[in-house]
């Protein structure tokens, strides 16, 4: 009796103990979904180190724990934070600071607006990005230069489609940069790129994909204040749809360096996946560093650009392309310095993550990657886009374990145009989000931002009801290829952070994990439209980053 009473007392004793253990964080009152593999609900989180410490029942947390600070979410709803898995943080920045044409629906609307810009910034350079002509009311084609010739006469004009993977440049540009005969010297750009002539065989002013080389090679970058404060403006726009981290697809070394200065300031928390292109100084610097993580910077992947883009016909495909005969596209980069990549990417214990679009593309990358699997079978080496992929082809995912990253707003952007590029035959294999899960068992997603709208509710509009904004086409486009609302989400949490090899750290809500999260005011829903939406908090190692208040 005695030892009972005893052990009584040093029961009670302990529980006192517990209930006074010690979170910086506990939120409660919430609807938690935890994402883990029973996709559990619980109400309340406890947060210490940046880490979530438990997660569970209401009153099990309220109980155990005495936190700095308490937030009760009214029944708010609670993910991991989003992670879009293949984005441009640094083009968006540039974007913001060159003439936003996204949007124009004409060719004199881009005009208007370079006008009103240069009236007041009076740039030496002039940087515009986003046009797209399937949007001019009037198009039947590429644009020309000529009416920039005629208001730019003595100043550079570059203004870059919305792909990225075409550029409209004035004459005076043209001449300055000697693009026409750099192109026509040069083996490696032609066999990549080409320029758009016209009857007389004059250039137009369009330069696509390797062609714009020359011209990048003189762009000037803008001051670098200019540049860190839209960068912080681009973090600002994640953490207010709860995006918490970014794989950024393609990086330059300096950039890299500039990013890490943000960082060491505390300005840019965001978790950063960077993916560095394959440039001499950054395989210098996977060579010298190999796996690089400090803070919230992760470094270990190279973007390669294998193709062009569909819309430009870069993009490169096993068959003629439906709108323009005996032309297939190309390899943005040649087969032969892939494979030195792929083996470099081997020897630095570094991912190798490709951009590829067209058939042949995917079909080359994918018998490229089955030798990484053959001596590591959880590389994880990823396809960007694998936007068209014969089905044939479709079984090498999961034969040579590659994981496809895609971004679902492209299918609801293209369904317009695709066919004429591709044919009806082809489209079966395009933009086949769940042919592509049911191989490899998961994909990654993200926007491509600024390419598509960085919004992930658009994504998974996109993704799930296969419509764009406006809810075209009324049906869903391709409806087979739709993915469940848990597929997507886990796109953007779970499979995102496996996608990065970070599956320990970010993707859940569970014990150990980061304290990286959003709150939303309703759970996630799927209807018929497409409903803008915001995060109410967002949360990164246990800091709030973001809130409405
Ligand atoms: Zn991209």
């Amino acid at each position: 009796m005695k030892h009972l009473l005893s052990l009584l007392v040093l029961t009670f004793l302990i529980q006192s103990c517990m209930k006074g253990e010690s979170a910086d964080l506990v939120i409660h009152n919430a609807q938690i979904h935890t994402m883990d593999e029973d996709n559990t609900i619980y109400e309340a989180i406890a947060i210490k180190d940046g880490k979530i410490i438990e997660v569970g029942p209401e009153r099990q947390i309220i109980n155990k724990y005495s936190a700095e600070e308490t937030i009760d979410a009214g029944s708010k709803s609670i993910y991991p934070g989003f992670i879009d898995a293949h984005g441009h943080i640094l083009s968006y920045a540039r974007q913001k600071l060159s003439i936003n044409l996204v949007g124009c629906k004409s060719y004199d609307e881009m005009l208007v607006r370079i006008e009103m810009y240069q009236s007041r910034h009076n740039r030496k350079f002039i940087i515009g990005r986003g046009w797209n002509q399937n949007l001019w009311k009037k198009s039947d084609g590429m644009p020309t230069n000529e009416k920039l010739n005629e208001l730019f006469p003595d100043i550079p004009v570059c203004l870059f489609r919305i792909d990225g993977h075409a550029l409209l440049a004035n004459d005076y540009l043209i001449k300055k940069s000697k693009v026409v005969e750099k192109f026509n010297a040069d083996a490696e750009l032609n066999s990549g790129g080409y320029l758009i002539l016209d009857s007389l065989q004059q250039p137009t002013g369009v330069f696509i994909d390797n062609a714009m080389n020359p011209i990048l090679d003189i762009l000037p970058d803008f001051p670098l204040e200019e540049l860190k404060a839209a960068i912080l403006e681009v973090q600002e726009e994640l953490f207010q749809y709860g995006i918490t981290g970014v794989h950024e697809a393609g990086v330059q070394f300096e950039e890299l360096e500039m990013l890490e200065e943000l960082m060491e300031t505390g300005e840019f928390p965001l978790n950063l996946y960077a993916m560095l292109l394959p440039t001499e100084d950054n395989i210098e610097f996977a060579r010298e560093n190999g796996i690089y993580q400090k803070d919230n910077l992760t470094v270990r992947s190279f973007k390669v650009v294998g193709d062009g883009a569909l819309g430009s016909r870069g993009a490169f495909l096993k068959h003629s392309y439906s709108d323009l005969h005996d032309h297939k596209g190309y390899l943005t980069t040649s087969l032969e310095r892939m494979k030195n990549i792929a083996k470099l990417c081997e020897e630095v214990n570094y991912q190798m993550n490709t951009h590829a679009i067209g058939d042949s593309t995917n079909r080359i990358m994918l018998e490229l990657y089955q030798n990484i699997y053959e001596v590591k079978p959880d590389h994880r080496w990823r396809i960007e886009h694998a936007q068209i992929v014969d089905p044939i082809d479709f079984k090498l995912f999961a034969a040579a374990g590659v994981f496809p990253s895609v971004q679902p707003t492209h299918a609801t952007s293209d369904q317009i145009w695709a066919v004429s590029r591709l044919g009806l035959g082809r489209m079966k294999g395009a933009y086949a989000y769940r042919s592509l899960l049911n191989q490899f068992g998961m994909i990654a997603i993200g926007t491509d931002f600024p390419v598509e709208n960085i919004d992930p509710f658009l994504t998974i509009h996109a993704a799930v009801n296969r419509q764009n904004s406006e809810g075209v086409p009324s049906g869903g486009f391709q409806m087979e290829e739709s993915i469940t609302l848990e597929q997507c989400l886990r796109g953007m949490t779970t499979w995102a952070a496996f996608a990065a090899f970070q599956e320990n750290e970010l993707g859940t809500l569970e014990k150990g994990k980061d304290a990286t999260l959003l709150i939303l005011d309703s759970p996630l829903k799927i209807n018929g439209a497409f409903k803008n939406n915001f995060a109410y908090m967002t949360f990164i190692n246990g800091k709030k980053v973001y809130s409405v208040e």
